[in-house]
């Protein structure tokens, strides 16, 4: 009986075909890509000594009877270790392959070792397969037991992937599932057909599939810089967290890179960052590297193979950052920040990485190496973030009252309303911190717009006006400034509660109003021709020049606590806070002072003229029904 080889040469074809397009198009680093090359040539070579086997067999020729047994061996080993070598692949694809200790591969080998001793033995034994005298090739019993190991396989992939379902892309998992069916099929029909020899034909077939859908590293390439890009970084990240395995991740972040953008251009700066890439494929090979941001760069040890390389890793680039580089004669000095974060223990979602890759994190050093314990406020800042997320959802923003006293009538005539936020598992967390994270977050416009309506609410229910109270003043935040329909949506809760603008007075910190001089002056007309009144808060603090704003006129000016904090110092101290109230009456109707803790600042700025004062020694800031009992107790100008 002939066999028909016509399958396996097509396979070859087809086998050389995926093997060049898998050179030419995909990253040869990449532990996936070698396993699936690996794959392939054993397709390859099994398609080659399958028909080599297939054709001294029928020759029926003595000569050729070595020749046959030969092959027919090769062909059964080759082939035989694919589906093994598969299964690694597999693991790979999950992501599980790193954590898994190597000896479990050893123990995984056992079948496939138990097939070779069978194939080993085979010549005193003939049970796999043995040629009769008529030189007939006929099959063993044992090679029941060789069919069977190929399944054992077969099912330890679908076992894996029905696991690893979360780790793997659905349409990979639909890919791989068809290796399985058409493997199963062909299995079978090679087995009652064994003249056919379709099987390998048909597995190439579905290696063109596996093949288009790995994953399309151009676009997971930055092609200025030729590395991975964030999009890779992500998924990467993703897989092998929701794989559970622990990773480090370097990152490196190049803190100054946008003055050097203005100075440079960016096309020279493009050149300088290609050279610094090069470096680093060169030095940290083989660790995958990333460009995840401009100027941030990250590199991630999973593979036990150079895990224990961090602190050389980490050297190797500390001395490399702490060069200025020389580009075209220009010295140019990166500020450089190296973070080594162990994941799950440092940072356990692919998230808060993001957000440590994206945020600036403020360290006055040109280089500094961030690992461990430097890691606090970065994970504190992250704890914030999530606690602020939670605390919207959950409706746990409190708004707060502190009394500002009146020189004139000795009463509390305003007061400022002051966000707070406990959180079940932080404590009271301080509005300074979590208004920071809300802006970086995103999450600052709603929690602004939440603030802004418990306020209207509040007022609408209590007549805080029959107590003394001209207006309350709510902090925006320097976001919200920027936000295009502002006023329209402060209106809308506004006439919600049937609260008038005149009785809210909007404060801006200074810091903001320098930012975008024009656009403030913008927003706050829009804001004026709708009633509400405008404060310049913080007043002091920044140290750029507020000539842009002089002819602002604000109703009032608040100057900032440290301000006056200082005026207790010394001459200069005294000597800025009284320019700041007189610069501010220049600026605004009336001044007010934070911060005043003792008698004798209040004494003192009652002489200096100032309006206002609001402080601890007239009230800490107390939740609505306290501040109505303080008034209540305190605030006699009513009767006045
Ligand atoms: P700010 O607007 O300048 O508010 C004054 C801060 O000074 C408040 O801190 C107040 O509790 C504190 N303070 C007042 N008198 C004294 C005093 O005599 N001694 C001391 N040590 N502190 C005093 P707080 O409540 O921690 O708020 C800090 C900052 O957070 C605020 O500064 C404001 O910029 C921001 N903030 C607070 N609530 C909101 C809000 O609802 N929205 C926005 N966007 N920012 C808010
Ligand atoms: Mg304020
Ligand atoms: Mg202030």
């Amino acid at each position: 009986m002939l066999y028909n080889i016509d399958f396996d040469i097509c396979s070859i074809i087809i086998n050389v075909i995926v093997f060049i397009c898998l050179l030419v198009m995909k990253d040869m680093h990449r532990r996936e890509n070698k396993l699936f090359m690996i794959v392939i040539l054993t397709g390859l070579f099994s398609a080659v000594f399958d028909i080599i086997s297939a054709q001294a067999i029928s020759s029926s020729s003595r000569d050729q009877l070595l020749l046959a047994e030969l092959f027919t061996y090769l062909y059964l080993m080759v082939h035989n270790a694919t589906p093994y070598i598969f299964c690694i692949y597999v693991t790979v694809i999950s992501g599980t392959y790193y954590k898994t200790p190597k000896y479990r591969y050893f123990l995984l080998a056992i079948p496939l070792i138990v097939d070779f001793l069978l194939l080993l033995t085979n010549p005193f034994s003939n049970k796999v397969f043995y040629f009769d005298s008529a030189l007939v090739y006929h099959r063993g019993d044992f090679m029941n037991y060789i069919y069977a190991i190929s399944f054992f396989y077969i099912f330890f992939f679908v076992i894996h992937i029905m696991l690893h379902l979360r780790s793997i892309p659905r349409k990979r998992v639909l890919i791989l599932l068809l290796f399985f069916i058409a493997g199963a099929l062909t299995v079978l029909f090679q087995y009652f057909f064994p003249y056919i020899l379709i099987e390998l034909f048909v597995q190439s077939v579905v290696y063109i599939a596996i093949m288009l859908n790995t994953d399309d590293e151009l676009s997971m390439m930055d092609t200025s810089l030729g590395i991975y890009n964030r999009s890779a970084f992500i998924a990467n990240t993703q897989k092998l967290l929701r794989s559970n395995n622990t990773l480090d991740v370097i990152l490196i972040k190049l803190t100054n890179i946008t003055s050097y953008r203005t100075l440079l251009g960016y096309d020279q700066l493009a050149a300088i960052l290609y050279d610094m890439t090069q470096w680093l494929k060169e030095n940290c090979s083989p660790v995958s590297l990333y460009t995840i941001g401009y100027g941030v760069f990250a590199m991630e040890l999973y593979d036990d193979d150079f895990r224990d390389q961090l602190d050389s890793y980490m050297n190797t680039l500390m001395d490399y950052f702490s060069e200025s580089f020389n580009y075209k004669d220009i010295n140019i000095s990166f500020e450089t920040q190296l973070l080594a974060i162990h994941m799950p223990s440092d940072l356990e979602r692919l998230e808060d990485l993001l957000t440590v890759a994206d945020q600036e994190i403020t360290i006055n050093q040109p280089l500094s190496l961030l690992s461990g314990k430097d890691l606090d406020p970065i994970k504190r800042s992250i704890s914030v973030d999530h606690a602020v997320r939670d605390a919207m959802m959950n409706d746990r923003f409190q708004v707060y009252f502190q009394p500002i006293y009146e020189f004139r009538s000795g009463a509390y005539h305003s007061a400022e309303a002051l966000a707070r936020l406990e959180d079940p598992i932080l404590g009271s967390i301080p509005p300074g911190e979590f208004i920071r994270v809300a802006e970086k977050n995103g999450t600052i416009l709603q929690i602004g717009e939440l603030l802004f309506e418990q306020l209207c609410s509040y007022i609408s229910k209590n007549h805080l006006s029959t107590l003394g109270v001209d207006y309350v003043s709510f902090n925006l935040s320097s976001v919200q400034c920027m936000q295009k329909d502002l006023t329209d949506r402060l209106w809308t809760i506004l006439n919600k509660y049937g609260v008038p603008a005149y009785f809210i007075n909007l404060e801006i910190p200074e810091a903001s109003a320098m930012e975008n001089v024009e656009a403030m002056r913008y927003t706050i007309e829009d804001l004026r021709k709708i009633g509400f009144s405008i404060s310049l808060d913080d007043f002091g603090t920044s140290n750029s020049n507020v000539s842009g704003f002089y002819d602002f006129s604000f109703d009032v000016v608040k100057i900032d606590k440290q301000i006056l904090w200082n005026g207790d110092m010394n001459d200069d101290g005294n000597l800025i806070l009284s320019n700041c109230i007189t610069l501010g009456k220049r600026m605004s109707q009336s001044i007010v002072v934070e911060g005043v803790e003792t008698e004798a600042q209040k004494e003192k700025l009652r002489k200096l003229g100032c309006d206002f004062c609001q402080g601890f020694l007239f009230g800490q800031p107390l939740p609505g029904d306290a501040f109505l009992r303080f008034l209540r107790e305190n605030n006699f100008r009513s009767s006045l």
